[in-house]
């Protein structure tokens, strides 16, 4: 068979557990049918009745015959995440930041994914440049979705040129296929200064308003430039100006199709309130959050939470030093909690320092790009208290690792504080202080 897929591991009191699968028994098909990948396997296993064909590591072939539950889980992990080989992107954009990282950084980060399973699996946004028609059809048939898109601009020529891939702009016409087949789309869009801004910025975001209601949201962001772009496009980063008519063109169009749908559709990224020096917009115009990994509406969302929690704070005069890394972007918000903070609780001593991205450049300003090494150089000898709270985005998931690959503990030492992982809420960021 052509795909044969090899299982990792089975969930204690699973199903497979009971059926006597094991680790290194290979899954056949799933009712007759060869599964090409996590798409299909997902499909097959939410029936309540299937046929299950194993081979055992002896060459022995079981057919299982499994009633359940719908969408009940069988409990098996394959040694591939995608049960397929992860598809690594066919383009060479022009802003594309793995183009832009320095030599030496560990392997993974070098890699270019754009593969559509993982646009459901984890969120990633994908070009459609390497799906197939078959690809789209299998979406559309087991109605998989809301599916991330970056579009960058739906002026076909100008697309092949951004992706500097020829086939970029044709690959557009997919999205006339999810559309038809009712598919949930969000879209984003990477604005480069001069390309599609401007008069392209207004054509693409009304193309793409025509895909409303299945296209929920699109978001636009600023292209992420770092120090290292010799040999690349010569792309420039947006001033306070730029980002002003940015904002003047979004709210814009906000404000025209919330007047036809009650959906603001067009979202802005943080970072052009920011850096416009533009007041974050209220709750009501990020439509429910729907870009918020994306960087649209985190510190609107942020300082909501945090509002929320210090409205039910009594205080206390309760003597604390404790220090606070953060990028850039955040930095003025995070300054302005630690300072309300330090209002009602007379005797806490918070440090707020803003961290230089020298690593990447003076452009970076996220605290999710932030290194290591930026934060041991820039805080030796620095006040830090009792304790320094980094974000939880600094690190690589579920792990204690920079960027960088330095660890949580080797910076602990290094500046010799205990150093903490603050969860992303303005709730956690007020508990992680009062250490309550
Ligand atoms: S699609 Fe473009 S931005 Fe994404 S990894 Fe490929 S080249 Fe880079």
């Amino acid at each position: 068979m052509k795909h044969e897929h090899i299982v990792k591991a089975v969930l204690p009191g699973s199903i497979a557990e009971e059926l006597e699968i094991e680790p290194g028994d290979c899954l056949l098909s799933m009712n007759g049918n060869e599964v090409e990948d996590v798409f299909d396997y997902h499909f097959y296993a939410n029936d309540e009745e299937l046929t299950v064909l194993i081979r055992k590591p002896c060459g022995e072939e079981w057919e299982l015959e499994i009633e359940k539950g719908y969408e009940e889980d069988l409990g098996i992990e394959f040694e591939q995440g995608l049960m397929d080989e992860y598809r690594s992107c066919c383009n060479k954009c022009m802003f594309c930041f793995i183009d832009q990282m320095p030599e030496g950084m560990r392997d993974t980060l070098y890699f270019k994914d754009d593969d559509a399973r993982l646009s459901f699996l984890q969120g990633n946004y994908v070009t459609l440049t390497n799906m197939s028609d078959h690809d789209i059809e299998r979406i559309v048939r087991y109605h998989l979705e809301p599916i991330n898109i970056s579009f960058q601009t739906t002026n076909p020529k100008l697309r092949c040129r951004m992706l500097h891939n020829r086939f970029a702009g044709e690959a557009l016409k997919k999205v006339d296929r999810l559309y038809e087949g009712g598919i949930r789309m969000n879209g984003q869009i990477v604005l480069c200064k001069g390309v599609n801004d401007g008069e392209e910025l207004e054509r693409s975001i009304r193309d793409l308003s025509r895909y409303r209601p299945y296209l929920e949201s699109v978001s636009v962001v600023p292209v992420g430039l770092t120090k290292y772009r010799e040999g690349l496009y010569p792309l420039e980063p947006f001033t306070k100006e730029d980002a002003l008519e940015v904002l003047d063109v979004i709210h814009r169009w906000q404000d025209k199709f919330y007047r036809e749908s009650r959906m603001h559709f067009i979202h802005a990224g943080d970072e052009w309130y920011t850096l416009a020096e533009e007041e974050l917009p209220d709750k009501e115009r990020y439509d429910g959050y729907l870009q918020l990994e994306n960087g649209v509406g985190m510190l609107r969302l942020l300082s909501d939470e945090f509002e929320e929690a210090f409205g039910e704070l009594v205080g206390d005069d309760k003597v604390r030093q404790i220090s606070v890394a953060t990028g850039k972007l955040a930095y003025p918000f995070i300054k302005g909690f630690a300072d309300r903070l330090s209002q009602k609780y007379t005797g806490t001593k918070i440090y707020v320092y803003r961290i230089e991205n020298k690593f990447f450049g003076e452009w970076i300003t996220v605290s999710g790009l932030i290194t290591g090494q930026d934060l041991i150089g820039q805080l030796k000898d620095r006040p830090l208290g009792d304790k320094l709270l980094l974000p939880c985005n600094m690190f690589r998931s579920g792990e204690e690792v920079f960027l960088d690959d330095i660890t949580l503990s080797e910076l602990a030492k290094a500046l010799q504080v205990r150093a903490d992982i603050v969860k992303s809420s303005g709730r956690d960021f007020i508990e992680a202080i009062l250490d309550s």
